[in-house]
């Protein structure tokens, strides 16, 4: 899918070709989805170098662009690409380590390699339509098996069964995977914003937060829910509507030409007033497709501006050692004149 070719990157950068080197790259230009390839964009052509586990796969996927095998890893696509004759050479700088950049440069001396930052993930962060109706369908398939898994809350259920159950219901609903390792934490455990499930009964009182998504053709979605079980307390009713009051004042910025720091400090600035600022570390968002975690960045230093197009997330969060923690989290698309909330779930204050 996307398929467009950054060739003004090579002018951009007065290279000959540019070497790709990390997978939701590769996937975007050619189309290949395996774990481990390489691909050159090149002036006339595209080479993707697979090693032999690949190389069927990566003929059945790739369309217009020329597939060879590779052996050795990186030495091989050192020997491979200097063979073609290039004096100058874009590489992806993000994607490869200090060691096997060594082992690369070693082995095309004549080739002067420059580095490429995030230009690519930049193209990837405005949507083609095909791209949007991918992550719609992931959305789709992650919020019905949620749904079903709502049903198994009860008390004594453990965080790490009702984990297991969602990853079972997504991938059983037509879903390409788990997008990231999905998080349930209860009681005092929400208040870690990347806690992993453990055993623990759930119990009457607990706050209870979901953070999932799955994949389709690649496309993730990404999405929390946090609900109260049996019943809610004043000061959970409380924390959970600012948090709820950030996420809707973010969203209602989202429109072009609005800075992306700007919607972050919608959401903080409110959870700053009621007193909670010391307990919203991360950023208000982030940009999700290929890979959950992708440019832009809506935080605090974020230096762009929401244009047409992008996709990204909205989740403030409240987060108390030892009492809990509570995280709002959708995702939204934005349009000509303001933004879609892509996810469906509501996020009005739900006790089971
Ligand atoms: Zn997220």
């Amino acid at each position: 899918m996307g398929g467009k070719m950054p060739r003004e990157l090579l002018q951009k950068k007065n290279v000959e070709g540019v070497l790709f080197f990390i997978p939701e790259n590769i996937r975007y230009l050619s189309g290949f989805s395996g774990s481990e390839g390489y691909l050159l964009v090149g002036k006339d052509e595209n080479l993707l170098l697979v090693d032999s586990r690949y190389i069927t796969q990566a003929h059945e996927e790739t369309r217009g662009c020329r597939v060879a095998l590779v052996d050795k890893g990186i030495t091989g696509v050192a020997a491979q690409v200097s063979s073609l004759g290039l004096r100058r050479l874009g590489f992806e700088a993000q994607g490869i380590s200090v060691a096997r950049f060594e082992q690369l440069q070693k082995g095309m001396e004549s080739v002067e390699l420059v580095p490429i930052k995030d230009e690519l993930e930049r193209l990837r962060g405005y949507k083609t339509g095909e791209e949007a109706a991918g992550i719609k369908k992931a959305i789709q398939v992650a919020e019905a098996a949620w749904v079903e898994v709502l049903d198994l809350v009860k008390l004594g259920a453990r965080e790490a069964d009702l984990a297991l159950e969602l990853e079972y219901r997504m991938k059983k609903g037509g879903g390409g995977g788990i997008a990231f390792d999905i998080i349930v934490a209860s009681g005092p455990r929400s208040a870690l914003p990347h806690a992993q499930p453990t055993p623990r009964p759930i119990e009457k009182g607990d706050l209870l937060l979901f953070d999932f998504g799955c994949r389709y053709r690649g496309y993730c979605s990404d999405e929390s829910c946090t609900v109260i079980v049996g019943r809610a307390t004043e000061e959970q009713k409380r924390i959970y509507g600012i948090v709820k009051d950030a996420h809707d004042r973010a969203i209602e910025q989202v429109k072009p030409g609005v800075r992306l720091a700007a919607i972050d400090a919608a959401a903080r600035e409110h959870i700053d007033h009621a007193g909670h600022g010391e307990h919203f570390g991360h950023g208000t968002g982030h940009g999700v497709g290929l890979a959950v975690h992708e440019w832009p960045v809506v935080g605090k230093d974020s230096q762009d501006v929401a244009e047409e197009g992008m996709v990204f997330t909205i989740e403030p969060g409240i987060y108390i050692p030892g009492w809990g923690g509570v995280r709002i989290e959708d995702m939204v698309v934005v349009t000509a004149d303001g933004c879609e909330v892509l996810t469906a779930i509501s996020k009005d204050l739900m006790i089971v």
